[in-house]
């Protein structure tokens, strides 16, 4: 393996820059005339493009005459850009393996595992991963909430010393058989029932072997967010490895004035040695369970038909009161059945009751998955435009969500071709060179176009780009990118599925 490398190495050297004469060189594909955005954040610059073997293996004019390309692809007038990667995606590649709504958005990398939910055998899991044949390369962080189930800690608010260590051993197995880092769910169970000593303890061996922790983090309320962002600065420095904000959002939040304090607060962290980076996606509503509007006193280990009996009048002030902060029940759009589509506020006139009581007799804190507006757009636009934070889906190909469909694509249609809020090198930075540097791509040649680094590349016209998913239609590919080539092979040819799954399972090195 490590002769084969150098040898490429070597041949890349010899024609850098020079096609020799002697001899016609073949290729892959030669993707020419096109525009490089090469991931990095520097400026785009006219240039062709060779692939052989899945990899880039030059990047500069190159004279046709000289080589022959299996396959040529005009990219006059268009951009070409390193694939993009979603750090902070869900959905089940053994049952999906396609994962069209990824490629067609320019995605050609996500990141499963996240919000503490994880395989239990993640070495194992990974073997399937390989054999499903992906269409997209898959990289994987360790739940923590699975590794809790796992310990035998569950639902316990104090885990003993032994518990601690043995959810400790089970993280460094995950990383060792190649997860990049541990992702939490604070707000879920069972990662609600953590506290700081365990997340420390559980961040070293991610520290010792230069992981991330990514955290959804415990709340993420306005007046309780920037507490959450604390407990996780903490949970890194205590541990020694970088963090990441999974989705970063503020819950009824107003103005760009808690935007600049929690980007205020990522820059404090990083002036004390801490790497801080976070994710998001480019839409004001929220997806998860219904179980997010429900108090943890009407959740396990509660009996909910005890709690029900017992504070009826109680949970539905709570709940009242909860959906009204979160903008109305007319903010709550559910997504799974038989209320698909529907918002609380026209379930609640078609069952002819106030919406506290659907929530509390109809529902129940599990019975629902739902969309919420609970975002302001002036906030999450000034989190978006900071350079520390990424692009992000947090979606899957079954969610409800336009996020799963739209993200990459809204992110070039929106901040760059309407509001023109950053420029084409920057969002390609945030949809590639950023969560490649993030989680130790770079480091394996993934994530950028450079010669040598693994052919996974876009090319598209910017103008053209479309995210045609709506939260009425959420499950609408994006238009407009033309080429998704992964690992070197074409899953996208003018706008087409090629039916080709060159997917990898990714591991951290
Ligand atoms: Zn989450």
């Amino acid at each position: 393996m490590k002769i084969l490398a150098v040898m490429m190495l070597a041949s890349i050297v010899t024609i850098r820059g020079q096609i020799p004469m002697t001899e016609k060189n073949s290729y892959d594909i030669l993707i020419k005339h096109g525009t490089i955005i090469d991931g990095s954040g520097a400026p785009g610059f006219k240039a062709d493009v060779l692939v052989k073997d899945q990899k880039i293996v030059l990047i500069s004019d190159v004279d046709t005459s000289l080589i022959s390309a299996h396959r040529t692809i005009d990219a006059t007038g268009k951009v070409v850009t390193p694939g993009f990667i979603d750090h902070h995606a869900h959905g089940d590649p053994l049952k999906t393996p396609e994962f069209k709504n990824f490629s067609a958005m320019g995605v050609t990398t996500i990141f499963l595992g996240q919000d503490g939910e994880s395989s239990d055998h993640i070495a194992e899991w990974m073997s399937q991963v390989e054999a499903a044949q992906t269409a997209i390369n898959i990289g994987s962080y360790v739940g923590h909430g699975s590794v809790r189930n796992q310990a035998g800690v569950k639902l316990d608010p104090s885990p003993s010393y032994w518990a601690r260590r043995k959810m400790a051993t089970l993280v460094d197995e995950a990383l060792e058989a190649g997860c990049f880092g541990l992702s939490t769910g604070l707000e879920y169970q069972p990662g609600s029932f953590s506290k700081i000593n365990e997340l420390i303890t559980l961040a070293k061996p991610v520290g010792k072997r230069g992981g991330v922790v990514s955290s959804h983090t415990r709340n993420e309320d306005d007046e309780a967010v920037q507490n959450s962002i604390a407990e996780l600065i903490t949970q890194g420095a205590g541990g020694g490895c970088a963090v990441n904000i999974s989705h970063l959002k503020v819950v009824y939040g107003h103005g760009a004035d808690r935007a600049e304090a929690i980007l205020q607060q990522m820059e404090a962290a990083r002036e004390e040695g801490i790497s801080i980076t976070a994710d998001m996606y480019p839409y004001q509503a929220s997806y998860t369970g219904i179980g997010i509007v429900f108090p943890d006193w009407a959740k396990p280990p509660y009996n909910y038909e005890q709690v029900v009996a017992a504070r009826r009048d109680e949970l539905a002030t709570y709940l009242r009161e909860r959906i009204q902060r979160r903008n109305g029940p007319e903010a709550t759009l559910f997504g799974t059945a038989p209320w698909a589509g529907k918002t609380l506020t026209q379930v609640a006139l078609e069952l002819g009751k106030p919406f506290e009581d659907v929530l509390i007799d109809d529902i129940g804190p599990k019975g629902a998955s739902a969309a919420y507006f609970v975002m302001d757009q002036e906030l999450q636009d000034r989190l978006f435009l900071d350079p520390f934070i990424m692009t992000c889906s947090d979606g899957s190909p079954t969610m409800r969500h336009p996020r799963g469909y739209g993200s990459f694509a809204k992110v070039i249609r929106y901040y760059v071709n309407e509001t023109k809020l950053l420029n084409i090198e920057q969002a390609v930075y945030k949809m590639s060179g950023l969560p490649a540097k993030t989680v130790g791509l770079v480091e394996q040649h993934r994530g950028l176009l450079k010669a040598g680094f693994a052919a996974d590349i876009l090319v598209f016209d910017p103008d053209a780009i479309e995210d045609a998913a709506s939260f009425e239609n959420p499950h609408e590919l994006a238009r407009g990118f033309d080429w998704v080539i992964v690992n070197g092979a074409v899953v996208r040819g003018e706008g087409e599925f090629t039916g080709k799954r060159p997917g990898k399972m990714l591991r951290k090195s």
